[in-house]
């Protein structure tokens, strides 16, 4: 049975060794922090959404099949992870926006079961609460907790806590993960990546994010659906509802900002009045998502950079899945499903966010044509 190293405990890490174990491989997840969903994965709750594009460009249709495919996922695991398929509108505040959802709306070619357009009147009924603007409705969409995923996910895999990898040697039938043997090995540790040699030229930087969690109210325990407004609320859960959330790529500690608490209430009342008034923030959480250049993850093989111009080629049986951004929920599993394709079929047969020279090397700010994918 195959062995493959996966390193890091996240969403990311642990969906591929759901995906490998799944496979009948035999997956051993190292985490450096004393438990799994340690880094950005251990929200309370998250939701899961495509991450929209007004034209069906290839990066559309990576989150519109990643989306599809965690809906089927989330539906089959239910509860167990805090699983509630309640739908998500995403709120029209502004003329650029109702552009954009429109051709959205158009390119995609999605069915009124999974998106649509409706009035400020039809999304405060399917609210619970009054809205004053027009929204993208997305009804199979839902919230999930992601550190039960990571749980779930990981739940028959071997799992290495307090064991940071500091060593990965190549040998001639796979690698050395701090000394032991593998067929193979993927990297899941967020920008993590940068400290191996094979990925530290990767053009991915953190983005430091907070959520909180605050008492329902007598008005707010009505919501049904997530609300999208830039930021997000979700339906309460327990007596508290769940709402985030920043973005600050020049921070990189985790501590926890007042500031940050009160920009993410005032987002959320500037956007749906109807939830003024006073708020008590029970819980707090702040992490580093990772990012790349061009917004989308990395996927798939580590392409040599000795060759990587010339002729690209690969680090043999080396994968990555990292980058995931705000989307990890969704990109996550989908990485997982590509890079085990990739491994046990050495096939170009699944679309995937490749690292290619078009994307990181040669391209200068053209984020369209920076992406290459493989069919
Ligand atoms: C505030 C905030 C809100 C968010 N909300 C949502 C949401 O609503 N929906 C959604 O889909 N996404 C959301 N995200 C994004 C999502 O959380 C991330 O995309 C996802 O968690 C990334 O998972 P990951 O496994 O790549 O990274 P991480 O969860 O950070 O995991 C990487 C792991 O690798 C480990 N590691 C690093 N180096 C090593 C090493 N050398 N050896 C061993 N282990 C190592 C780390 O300890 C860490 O546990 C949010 C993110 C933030 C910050």
């Amino acid at each position: 049975m195959d062995r493959i190293a996966i390193i890091g405990g996240g969403l990311a890490g642990t969906a591929c060794a759901y995906v490998f174990r799944r496979g009948g491989m035999e997956p051993v997840i190292f985490e450096a922090s004393e438990s799994l969903a340690a880094g950005a994965s251990g929200n309370p709750l998250g939701l899961y959404n495509p991450r929209f594009f007004a034209e069906k460009m290839p990066q559309a249709e990576f989150y519109a099949e990643a989306f599809l495919d965690i809906c089927s996922l989330l539906q089959e695991i239910g509860e167990e992870v805090d699983h509630s398929a309640h739908g998500s509108l995403h709120l029209i505040t502004t003329p650029e926006k109702d552009i954009r959802f429109r051709k959205m709306l158009e390119s995609w070619g999605w069915g009124d079961d999974l998106m649509t357009i409706v009035s400020a009147e039809q999304a405060s009924d399917l609210a619970g609460i009054k809205l004053s603007h027009d929204a993208m409705f997305l009804p199979t969409s839902g919230v999930a907790c992601p550190y039960k995923v990571c749980g779930y996910y990981a739940r028959d895999c071997e799992v290495r806590l307090n064991e940071s990898v500091t060593e990965l040697v190549q040998t001639t039938s796979g690698w050395q993960v701090n000394g032991e043997s593998f067929d193979a090995v993927i990297l899941a540790c967020g920008a993590g990546v940068l400290n191996f040699e094979q990925t530290n030229w990767f053009p991915v930087h953190t983005v430091r994010g907070q959520v909180l969690q605050f008492a329902e109210t007598e008005v707010s325990k009505n919501l049904k659906t997530n609300l999208n407004y830039g930021g997000y609320l979700l339906p309460s859960t327990n007596g508290v509802h769940t709402s985030g959330s920043t973005f600050q790529s020049w921070l990189t500690h985790t501590d926890i900002l007042e500031q940050d608490n009160t920009d993410i209430l005032s987002n959320l009342e500037k956007a749906v009045p109807s939830l003024s008034g006073d708020k008590e923030v029970t819980y707090a959480r702040a992490s580093l998502r990772t990012a790349s250049k061009d917004r989308l993850p990395i996927i798939g093989c580590v392409p040599d950079p000795e060759a990587f111009e010339e002729v690209p080629s690969q680090v043999q049986n080396m994968f990555v899945s990292t980058a995931h951004g705000s989307h990890g929920i969704v990109t996550s599993y989908k990485a997982a499903e590509i890079i085990f394709k990739k491994y046990v079929q050495d096939a170009d047969n699944s679309a995937y966010v490749e690292v290619s020279p078009d994307r990181f090397l040669k391209g200068k700010g053209n984020r369209k044509t920076r992406v290459n994918f493989s069919q």
